[in-house]
């Protein structure tokens, strides 16, 4: 039997300069090669006659060559190869560029197979760089071709002629992963073969039918992984904290009601906590559902029970916000908060770890830097992460290994359907916020284009000068965070900020923030735009998660089309926090791309979120993967849980049965699960 596990570097034609690439695209070994599944297809079986291939369709045609191929050398760097063919129902022209091979070739008056994209000039058809191969030698055309995801240095026909070499590495010699019993009851194809027609289908049925099987082993992983998990979450005992101890103390103190939402969250918190049972929750709610207080009450309940909270957010900004609301609603209490952030000078870091360690510090706020070793509690009772999509795995139980057994509550802004957190949270029990505080005005959203700029800009300025304030929001330079160019951010921030100040708004105070400035420039600026004295604020996303200042009704956002949903919603969330009407305005290119126009259309169409995330899974599609940390999903190779939710759902009634029967999977029919199990546990710990 072959090592799945050998490094991709001995797969033939590899080698070490194609690893590093390889690499790029996380393929280490032979597996991840496997694994590495086709984004798209590319049909070239069907052989079409030249007269019925529409416009703008790629097909395969059989034709012959009546032409010499002609090369013209047009530029410098610029060669163009021509030639007709034709066939019984006609003929097409084919151009190469910068293709002289195929002078060599391409005989005249033989006839080949051809595959591309027809095109119409203005009296002639024509095939921009097809491929083609020699009847009898096909290697190119005649058969359903994969199109994988490439990266810079790799090309498509690289990755394809890889993954050949380890298909025919691994012919007879792979084991199958999923139990016998298991393939004849649902039906599904083994192993070897499934990967071999997901690769390269014979034809479409067949590579439904290996993408089936692969999907059900993919998910039943994840569901038996999620209920061990949750298995290992209920063996511990917890801290049972003191029934004497009423939430209702803070709950009375606070300057609003709490919505029946929130109570009823609370309840279950309150109850959770009582228990001699480590709690596990997640909190859900939709940007500006009031999570925080929920938080600060439950952190109530631990200090006044004589134990120590840790609340961890995912940025500075997050933290520091935290950390003042906590102190204007606790303190009264005699709490004693602290904030601990990276940045936090020496001397005063020193001072907060020994207050932490002899339990001075009732509640510790703050960022990542909470993770760091030698922050040590006394008797850390209660973890609170708000945000929790953007922690990984590991860092939620670092923090958690700093209590003994402590009680954890995750927050969550991310909307996912109420279905899909059932069953991709299985390891946590699930309390959702579905309503926000009273008087909230809906959001108004508008979706512009370059010709609106002008009403934009002076629907600003009056309100501005009503006294409310703005966010403008601008995209990266590139999509993804590129190293190459460090500062594109703040080139991005800027170069906005330049034009809002000195073109638009000469007579306003606009001021920037983006996630690399110092903190202590952070810290002031966001402190001047609570207290009014900036009336614009542009910003990178690090404004994104969490950041509340009720009197900022405005939120642009430069270029919306290349957020995606779940983004846009979270920082139009930024605003309608206060009493004002409120008003989100995308800009978007009026030539973007289908997707970025539906974008704006369900932005305009809805506030919910939850609607927005179905929304979003939806528009995504097939083969896209969703981004983790946006979605706080989890990542699949194949499944997609748009379209696989039925298969979801029924995998999910598998696992339950296979739990039920053999939990812990220790018998010998079920050796292949315990494996994908150990293998999927591995990899969500080195997260
Ligand atoms: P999120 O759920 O997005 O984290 P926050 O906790 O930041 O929302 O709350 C948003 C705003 O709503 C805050 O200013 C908070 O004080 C306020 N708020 C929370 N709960 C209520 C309530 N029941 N009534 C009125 N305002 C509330
Ligand atoms: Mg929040």
């Amino acid at each position: 039997m072959v090592d799945l596990n050998q490094n991709v570097q001995y797969v033939k034609t590899v080698g070490p300069t194609k690893v590093k690439y390889l690499n790029n695209l996380n393929i280490y070994t032979l597996g991840d090669l496997l694994t590495y599944f086709p984004r798209e297809y590319e049909d070239r079986s069907n052989i079409k006659p030249i007269a019925s291939i529409q416009v703008g369709e790629e097909a395969t045609i059989e034709a012959r060559v009546v032409s010499e191929v002609s090369i013209n050398r047009i530029r410098k760097n610029m060669v163009i190869l021509k030639t007709i063919v034709e066939d019984n129902t006609g003929r097409c022209m084919l151009t190469w560029f910068n293709q002289t091979y195929i002078k060599l070739r391409i005989k005249r008056g033989e006839t080949y197979r051809f595959f591309g994209k027809l095109t119409k000039e203005v009296n002639h058809f024509e095939m921009h760089n097809p491929v083609f191969d020699e009847i009898g030698k096909e290697r190119n055309t005649g058969k359903i071709m994969p199109i994988y995801p490439t990266t810079y240095g790799l090309s498509q026909s690289a990755i394809r002629v890889a993954v050949e070499n380890a298909l025919a590495s691994i012919k007879g010699e792979i084991k199958e992963t999923l139990p016998e019993y298991l393939l004849k009851e649902y039906n599904l194809s083994g192993i070897e073969n499934s990967l071999n027609e997901i690769h390269f289908p014979t034809s479409k049925d067949k590579r439904l039918e290996a993408r089936k099987r692969l999907v059900f082993e993919e998910l039943l992983t994840m569901q038996l992984t999620l209920l061990e998990l949750k298995g290992k979450n209920e063996e511990h005992t917890g801290i049972s904290f003191n029934k004497n101890v009423k939430m209702s103390d803070v709950i009375n103190s606070l300057p609003f009601k709490l919505t029946k939402a929130q109570l009823k969250v609370l309840e279950e918190i309150d109850n959770d906590m009582e228990k001699n049972k480590q709690m596990n929750r997640l909190l859900q709610g939709d940007v500006g559902s009031g999570k925080t207080v929920v938080a600060m009450i439950s952190a109530y309940k631990a200090v006044k029970s004589g134990y120590q909270v840790a609340i961890m957010a995912p940025t500075a900004i997050l933290a520091v916000q935290h950390f003042e609301e906590f102190k204007k609603i606790l303190e009264p209490f005699e709490i004693k908060i602290e904030l601990l952030l990276g940045s936090t000078k020496p001397k005063k870091r020193k001072e907060i770890l020994a207050d932490l360690a002899s339990g001075k510090i009732d509640i510790l706020i703050g960022t990542h830097a909470l993770l760091t070793e030698n922050v040590l509690f006394n008797k850390l009772g209660l973890v609170v992460t708000d945000e929790q999509h953007r922690f990984g795995v590991k860092q939620r139980e670092t923090i958690i290994a700093k209590g003994l057994n402590p009680d954890v509550l995750v927050m969550t802004a991310t909307p996912i359907p109420r279905t899909l957190a059932l069953i991709l949270y299985g390891d946590l029990d699930i309390s959702i916020i579905d309503e926000l505080p009273p008087n909230r005005k809906k959001i108004e959203t508008y979706a512009v284009t370059k010709r609106m700029e002008q009403r934009v800009n002076e629907f600003v300025r009056k309100n501005i000068n009503e006294g409310r304030q703005a966010y403008v929001v601008c995209p990266l330079v590139e999509e993804k965070e590129d190293d190459e160019d460090k500062n594109a951010d703040l080139k991005a921030v800027k170069k906005w900020t330049q034009i809002y100040q000195d073109e638009i708004f000469p007579e306003y105070k606009v001021a920037c923030i983006y996630g690399k400035m110092k903190q202590k420039e952070k810290d002031e600026v966001m402190e001047n735009f609570k207290n009014g004295k900036i009336n614009i604020l542009i910003s990178t996303t690090v404004i994104e998660v969490g950041v509340n200042v009720p009197n900022a009704s405005i939120m642009i956002v430069e270029n919306a089309d290349r957020f995606g949903l779940a983004q846009l919603h979270q920082l139009r969330g930024r605003v309608g926090r206060g009493e004002y009407q409120s008003y989100c305005i995308l800009k978007y290119n009026s030539n973007s791309g289908e997707i970025g126009k539906e974008r704006m259309k369900t932005m305009q169409e809805t506030n919910d979120g939850f609607v927005i995330a179905e929304k979003d899974l939806e528009l995504r599609g097939t083969g896209e993967f969703f981004g983790t940390r946006q979605h706080g999903l989890p990542e699949f190779k194949i499944a997609n849980l748009f379209v696989d939710m039925p298969m979801l759902k029924s995998v999910q009634s598998v696992a339950l049965k296979i739990e039920a029967e053999d939990s812990g999977l220790k018998l010998e029919k079920n050796k292949e699960l315990r494996e994908l199990v150990n293998k999927k546990l591995k990899q969500s710990i080195s997260l």
